[in-house]
């Protein structure tokens, strides 16, 4: 029989997670480990490969996607992780086709989420479009004509460190004012300490012991006016940052994916707003601002497994 599964995998900081998917993008099969259990990354390797060897799935795989922080498509490196224990360059894709025999694809969280996307997810019709994940950090997956861009060596579209406020907010990347340090869920965490409103004393927020992004989206659903500031204030950001960056590929859509994007309320109606009231008008009322539809479906391993699909069997 033919092998017709991917091999999907997500390496965090935290967890790894791993499944087998078809090419409907159903996950037949899905199992993860701590990745910190792992000193070395072989070691995890051959895990996942024990597993899917007891599990009867190794000859049905005919490709593997990783998917990992600093990932490096052009060398299949894992080039400084910071939030992994694995120091300097990792020759991640290389471990894998050594261990498994089939070819290996790594890339980045963010680019993988735009493959899922396109392949799985809410940009079926669209063949440019950029995806943003809103988690701790801000990424970005951007598609041009079908295709992802990675820049001559890899690292094209890290929308979280383009620079929207000068002498802004200090950066993990040691730089001020970056997207991520006012749009990630951290950032939002920070606006509760850094926005001043005179709604802000009144706040239940003040109340709480270490507020989340969560909470402030919750209490800004519940009335709270300090909360519902702090959503404006990043959904402005944010529209505003997307207005800019339809220069560099003008998108048919932005996939806001994450947390904060799949929160009940109207943040997507708002980001677009400020989007609209910002941008160009050459692209005014041509782009949308839709929401990821991968979210509660295992939206890394869908992603790794999406581009197996798209770069290996077309
Ligand atoms: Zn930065």
């Amino acid at each position: 029989m033919e092998s017709q599964y991917a091999l999907g995998i997500d390496i965090g900081g935290t967890s790894t997670e791993y499944g087998i998917v078809n090419k409907l993008g159903e996950v037949i099969y899905e199992f993860d480990f701590p990745t910190k259990s792992f000193n070395e990354p072989q070691e995890l390797v051959d895990a996942i490969y024990k597993d899917l060897e007891d599990k009867g799935y190794l000859n049905q795989i005919f490709g593997i996607g990783v998917g990992a922080p600093n990932g490096n498509y052009f060398t299949g490196n894992i080039e400084y992780a910071p939030n992994l224990t694995w120091k300097g360059i990792v020759p991640l894709a290389k471990m894998f086709e050594h261990t498994f025999g089939k070819p290996a694809l790594l890339t980045n969280d963010a680019n993988a989420a735009a493959m899922g996307e396109m392949l799985f997810g809410n940009a079926k019709d669209v063949k440019d479009f950029v995806t943003i994940t809103l988690g701790t950090g801000v990424g970005s997956g951007v598609i041009v004509n079908g295709n992802l861009v990675y820049g001559h060596d890899g690292f094209a579209g890290e929308y979280g460190h383009i620079r929207i406020i000068p002498e802004g907010r200090l950066c993990g990347c040691t730089r001020r004012g970056c997207l991520e340090t006012y749009c990630s869920s951290t950032g939002v965490v920070r606006s509760i300490e850094e926005l001043d409103s005179e709604n802000k004393a009144f706040s239940s927020l003040m109340s709480m012991e270490n507020p989340s992004a969560k909470n402030v989206f919750d209490e800004a659903d519940l009335g709270d006016l300090f909360a519902k500031e702090i959503v404006d204030y990043t959904a402005r950001l944010l529209g505003s940052a997307l207005a800019d960056y339809a220069c560099f590929s003008s998108p048919k859509a932005y996939v806001l994916f994450g947390g904060i994007a799949q929160h009940s309320g109207d943040f997507a109606k708002k980001v677009k707003l400020f989007m609209e009231e910002n941008i160009l008008v050459i692209y005014k009322n041509k782009i949308d601002i839709r929401v990821s539809s991968l979210h509660d479906r295992n939206a890394a391993v869908l992603g790794t497994a999406a581009h197996v699909f798209w770069d290996l069997k077309k």
